[in-house]
């Protein structure tokens, strides 16, 4: 490769185009001072991208470049060179055999480059220089006055020179960026840091406010589910004592106004025997006065009668006869009186009789009654135990049915019956409560897979089927809790089915069954539609295009599709059984209840005839009592009329003396003696009577008077039990209260829900235990942020990206430093190695140059060869080693050239353009340095701005540049024989 043209325009004293081709060997450039010869070298240096305008002897801006004018010509717009390579040797690593280089800068500063008439960066032009040896700040462009500088240049700066000559720059180029990237690298690592740490000081408390809200929120989870059920059990469990307790008080209630009814009744009627009392004691006072009055007549008138009788004794002649006659007399009125009086006794005593038997008559009635009615309740209870065995039978083979699942198929029976099939629950008919108006529906909803078997998971499934297959069995359809999946109806639909009344509800809502099988419910009766009649069905389907099932409460069914199936279905309704079930246990609770009030009835029939009879027994022998003492009486009588009719015939044999015995006023004295005599005892009688009668009356008095006492206290204490159950009920109202308004407000939930929803897996005492041990826990967890699992995933997301981050920078950084420290290997052995090779030329060169003499290279700190100085020991023939700053100036430029050459016969480079680096040089030095180059020529280009006329006559092309034009440089061709 070499440089074939160089073209400017604008730039510097070329205000007009010029073009330079040049040739493969020696190209000299001549002209007088100022024609701008040196522009040439520096129009190359800014081609290859100088940015220091001082090194293009410039001042101020890089627009210093373009021509600025002079006298005859105004200054240009713009500068630009352009620098064309021959290629043909793909010495530069691009495809084209030619390679144009171009830069061009406008009056505003904008600078432009082009390779090959393609606008490009900077960079693209280096890149492909990179290798070749050419670079703006390379050895082989040596600009005028610069040839010292590699001498007088400190050892450090020096180093430049052989590190593009060990072909190195490059990996001290790609060092430098691989250690900008590290400091950038180092950067984002500390800037990740910082965040991270500002994140750390977040996430630590977030982490901990996450784990404990996480465990506030499994508390209260479990505390919800615990508490929940619990109190739902409390609410039924109140509810159902309160329902108790008011039947108690209801009862309670009618026996305490019986209670009182009765003893009202009878105080009543001890008012009346009171009353009845305080009349007998008003007459029994009469009665006593008249007997008073009567006893005083009755000895008022035996006091007349004494004195009568005593004075007639001495009228009468016969004194005796006379005595034996009134003896007579009187005892003829004495049992006249007795008989009266037995009469009157025989008399009263029959009425009481005849009341006896009146009483006995009712008494018989009404036991005849009391029998009559208890065989009536007899014969219904002997009915009724009938019927209720005949119901207890049914139950039971109902109850056996059920339990030992005869109504399901036998392949499913065989399954279920078989205990070493292990998580198997049971057919999905069993798990669900239904309501018995949609038993109907539900059925036909779930069609046979009512039957179908729940089971835990796909293991078990497996299980009963290989037991089913081993036994042949038949086949069974198996709902794997684990894998089974819900059906839904889409929202939409649901919120359009809402406008119509005829719409119940999904069936799956209809079904009442535990949580846990919610996905298995969900998957049979999730997309069945529930509708009151079939014509409703029929306009619903069609309005919802036949995408679901519709079910009427009848079991008609509209497929989807629009298919209809109806009529009368065959097959055992699982739900039927259940609800026949329960109606015939509360059917034959009933008959027990019946049963037992019956026998209540009965024994109370019983106890009341009893009582009947006891009362009849006790009047019967009153009555036995009364007729014998009647026949007593009436014998009493007879005896008394016979010595009646005696003492009568006695009289009457006597009559004659006594015709003349007794005076009137005897005979009327006596009479109304013994007329008064039994007046008195009859009064004694009555007063008598009126004693019996009124002890009656006080017995019967004291016996409701005991009746009252007795009802009265147990009207206390049965008011007692009412006050205490109100209490109670008040106690449990207020209880019930507080449940319901937990439910509500703490959960949220109605208690309806909560009994769906919410059921009691343990022993009621420790899940209240359970319930105080969470709740003590959830107090010590203390106040907790539920945001934190959100922020503590934002920010720990963040977190985590930010370290892997860190770590993707650390990776990168370890690469750094390893293409680093590999680049810095690279550039050690190379630059050593080239070090070698340049010291060993150098000093070949140098003899060659000098014609004798030594020179050699030395590292000015050799542990450090990335960046050691060289150092350069010169000594010319004849001269001891010594400093090169003692060298003159001749000596110092040849020594500087003979470092040039060695460095090009170690390190090819295209070309080489050197600005009067000879122009120190004696005559025969510069013949030196001239045969150099020749021998040099055949594999570098130089370009060579001279004055020296010896050295012209080693040019192969000769070029003049002359300023004719005052301020602007042109190109004139210069023949070489004219030279020589
Ligand atoms: P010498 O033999 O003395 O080394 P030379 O031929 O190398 O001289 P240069 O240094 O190349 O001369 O040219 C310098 C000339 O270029 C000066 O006359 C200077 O005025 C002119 N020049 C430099 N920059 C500009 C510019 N931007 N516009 C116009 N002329 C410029």
């Amino acid at each position: 490769m070499y440089l074939k043209e160089i073209k400017a325009h604008g730039f510097k004293s070329f205000a007009e185009k010029i073009e330079i081709d040049l040739s493969n060997g020696i190209n000299g450039i001549v002209g007088p001072n100022g024609s701008g010869k040196s522009n040439i070298v520096d129009a190359i240096r800014w081609v290859l991208g100088e940015q220091s305008v001082k090194s293009l002897r410039g001042e101020g801006a890089m627009t210093d470049v373009i021509f600025s004018g002079s006298k005859s010509r105004g200054a240009s717009n713009s500068a630009s060179v352009t620098l064309v390579f021959d290629n043909s040797d793909k010495y530069l690593p691009v495809e084209y055999t030619e390679v144009s280089i171009k830069r061009k800068v406008y009056k505003d500063g904008v600078n432009e480059y082009f390779l090959n008439g393609e606008k490009c960066r900077l960079k693209d032009i280096q890149d492909i220089l990179l290798d070749s040896g050419i670079a703006k700040e390379s050895f082989n462009i040596i600009s005028q006055g610069k040839i010292e500088e590699i001498l007088s240049n400190k050892p450090s700066e020096r180093r430049i020179i052989f590190e593009e000559a060990a072909g190195v720059l490059k990996y001290k180029r790609r060092k430098e960026e691989a250690l900008r990237k590290l400091e950038k690298t180092h950067d984002n690592i500390a800037r990740a840091d910082d965040i991270i740490k500002e994140l750390e000081i977040q996430v630590k408390p977030l982490k901990e406010q996450k784990e404990k809200a996480l465990k506030y929120i499994d508390l209260t989870d479990e505390l919800k589910k615990i508490e929940v059920a619990l109190i739902t059990d409390d609410i039924t469990q109140i509810s159902e004592k309160l329902e108790q307790n008011k039947e108690i008080m209801n009862k309670l209630n009618n026996e305490l106004v019986s209670l009182s009814t009765m003893n009202s009744t009878n105080e009543a009627q001890i008012t009346s025997y009171k009353l009845q009392i305080s009349k007998l004691e008003e007459t029994y006072n009469i009665k006593q006065k008249e007997y008073i009055e009567k006893t005083t007549k009755v000895e008022k008138i035996n006091s007349q009668k004494e004195i009568l009788l005593e004075r007639k004794k001495y009228e009468v002649e016969d004194t005796k006869l006379h005595e034996e006659i009134l003896r007579l007399k009187e005892e003829e009125l004495r049992y006249k009186k007795d008989l009266s009086s037995i009469e009157f006794d025989i008399k009263e005593k029959i009425k009481i009789e005849q009341q006896i038997d009146d009483d006995l008559q009712k008494f018989t009635t009404a036991m005849n009654q009391k029998k009559k009615e208890k065989q009536k309740l007899e014969q219904i209870l002997t009915e009724t135990i009938r019927k209720e065995n005949k119901l207890k039978l049914e139950i039971n083979t109902l109850k056996e049915s059920i339990e030992t699942n005869q109504t399901l198929p036998l392949s499913v029976k065989s399954v279920l019956d078989n205990i070493r099939l292990k998580n198997i629950h049971t057919t999905l008919g069993k798990l669900l409560e239904v309501e018995e108006k949609y038993t109907k529906a539900i059925t036909t909803a779930l069609g046979a897979s009512s039957n179908y078997v729940v089971v835990e998971d796909e293991q078990a499934a497996k299980e009963a089927i290989s037991f089913l297959k081993q036994n042949q069995n038949g086949r069974v359809t198996f709902l794997p809790l684990t894998t089974i999946q819900p059906r839904f109806i889409d929202q939409k639909t649901i919120d359009f089915l809402h406008q119509f009344p005829s719409f119940i509800a999904i069936a799956s809502s209809l079904v009442q069954y535990h949580p846990k099988y919610k996905n298995v419910v969900e998957s049979q009766l999730g997309n069945t539609i529930i509708v009151d009649t079939i014509d409703n069905a029929t306009i619903l389907s069609q309005k919802i295009n036949y995408r679901y099932r519709i079910i009427t409460l009848d079991g008609e069914l509209i497929n989807v599709g629009g298919s209809i199936t109806g009529g009368i279905t065959k097959t055992i309704n699982p739900f039927q059984l259940k609800y026949t079930l329960e109606s015939y246990l509360k059917e034959n609770l009933k008959q027990l209840n019946e049963i037992k009030v019956l026998e209540e009835q009965i024994n109370e029939m019983d106890y009341q005839w009893k009582a009947l009879e006891d009362e009849y027994y006790l009047k019967n022998k009153e009555k036995i009592e009364i007729n014998e003492y009647i026949h007593q009486r009436l014998s009493s009588k007879e005896e008394m009329m016979n010595r009646l009719e005696r003492i009568t015939s006695s009289i009457e044999g006597n009559n004659h003396l006594l015709n003349h015995s007794l005076s009137k006023e005897e005979e009327a004295i006596l009479n109304s003696y013994y007329q008064a005599l039994e007046e008195k005892e009859h009064i004694l009688h009555e007063i008598e009577k009126i004693k019996q009668e009124k002890y009656t009356i006080q017995e019967q008095l004291e016996e409701y008077e005991h009746q009252v006492r007795e009802k009265n206290s147990l009207y206390n204490s049965k008011s007692k039990e009412l006050k205490n159950l109100e209490i109670e009920n008040n106690r449990y109202d207020v209880k019930l209260d507080m449940l319901l308004v937990t439910l509500n407000e703490t959960y949220t939930l109605t208690y309806e829900k909560a009994k769906n929803e919410y059921f009691l897996t343990m022993d009621k005492e420790d899940a209240r235990n359970k319930v105080n041990i969470l709740k003590r826990d959830i107090r010590e967890i203390g106040p907790v942020n539920l945001n934190a699992p959100e922020e503590y995933a934002k920010v720990s997301t963040r977190y985590e990206f930010l370290i892997s981050q860190k770590e993707d920078l650390i990776k990168a950084e370890n690469v750094l430093l390893d293409i680093i420290h590999e680049m810095d290997e690279v550039m050690k052995t190379e630059f050593l190695s080239s070090f070698e090779q340049i010291r060993k030329k150098f000093n070949e060169t140098f003899q060659e140059l000098f014609k004798g003499g030594s020179a050699d290279l030395k590292l000015s700190d050799p542990s450090n060869i990335l960046e050691t100085g060289i150092e350069i020991i010169a000594s010319p023939p004849g001269k001891k080693l010594t400093t090169i700053s003692l060298l003159s100036g001749g000596e110092k430029t040849f020594t500087a050239i003979s470092l040039l050459f060695a460095i090009l016969k170690s390190r090819e480079v295209p070309f080489c353009i050197f600005d009067e680096v000879e122009a120190a040089l004696d005559e025969a030095n510069v013949n030196s340095f001239g045969e150099y180059l020749v021998k040099l020529k055949e594999k570098t280009q130089f370009i060579l701005i001279t004055h020296k006329k010896k050295t012209m006559e080693y040019v192969d092309v000769l070029y003049g540049i002359t300023m004719q034009e005052s301020g602007v440089s042109k190109l004139v061709s210069v023949r070489l024989e004219d030279l020589k």
